[in-house]
């Protein structure tokens, strides 16, 4: 038989080889997204959360403004607002208008309506997931009409964008968090967490300030995807002693 014949042999043995590696590929495919060599190992493979809005992106409806993480507005308020969490931006913002419906962005339980020790007011949403995570919902225009212990689906409408300083005109956004639960002591990157085209919201929402350096470590946590986890409570992540801008103060 001429096929048998073929595998006689050192060609033989290295064709047999070729396709015993590649049967090996089809059985096992290599993951369609390359890993970044930044992504931290903590990340989970899949992302088991939705956007928290019912309307794609766009300038009527919402824009992400400010990512999680080590943000150059964070960095400058580390010593007040985002000192319990570690000097960073613990949430994401998405601007979009006063009464904006928000919706869960996964199957869960409410475990807090306006939990004022949160902060994030004037109103603000916990939802405890069974996946061991929960999302908090901040700078609510009203107090939630959910109660503890009620629960909710994914989609479903559970709060109304307000402003942080109840005017409606100087800067209504969404503050969104994924933290553990239900400890909710920890917070975690939602970029890793939310299925979401986050390179494209970061562009389109002209997130233009960026990350603050370390200018002895200038690459680290520049990226949507490698910013650290928060432990509330914990020491300062980023009171870097030759920061990038310079140091900054409330005029
Ligand atoms: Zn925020």
């Amino acid at each position: 038989m001429k096929s048998v014949a073929h595998f006689n042999g050192r060609k033989g043995r290295a064709v047999m080889l070729a396709i015993i590696v590649a049967g090996a590929f089809l059985a096992f495919p290599a993951p369609m997204q390359p890993v970044r060599a930044h992504a931290p190992s903590q990340a989970p493979a899949e992302r088991p959360f939705g956007l928290p809005f019912v309307e794609p992106p766009g300038p009527s409806t919402w824009l992400m403004v400010q990512p999680y993480g080590n943000t150059v507005g964070a960095f400058r308020q580390r010593n007040t607002t985002y000192r319990a969490g570690q000097g960073l931006h613990f949430g994401i913002d998405f601007a979009a208008r006063c009464g904006t419906p928000v919706v869960a962005i996964g199957d869960g339980v409410v475990s807090e309506v306006d939990a004022m020790f949160h902060g994030a007011g004037p109103h603000n949403l916990t939802i405890d997931h069974p996946n061991g995570y929960a999302s908090f919902y901040g700078h609510l225009l009203e107090r939630p009409a959910l109660s503890p212990g009620q629960p909710v689906r994914r989609g479903q409408v559970v709060a109304k964008v307000g402003d942080p300083d109840g005017t409606c005109r100087s800067r209504p956004h969404l503050h969104l968090e994924i933290r553990d639960a239900p400890g909710h002591r920890r917070a975690y990157n939602p970029v890793q967490r939310i299925e979401a085209d986050w390179d494209s919201l970061a562009l389109i929402g002209g997130f233009s300030r960026g990350f603050q350096r370390d200018l002895a470590d200038p690459r680290r946590w520049q990226f949507l995807d490698d910013q650290p986890e928060v432990s509330f409570g914990g020491p300062l992540l980023n009171d870097f002693a030759n920061p990038w801008p310079p140091e900054w103060r409330e005029p």
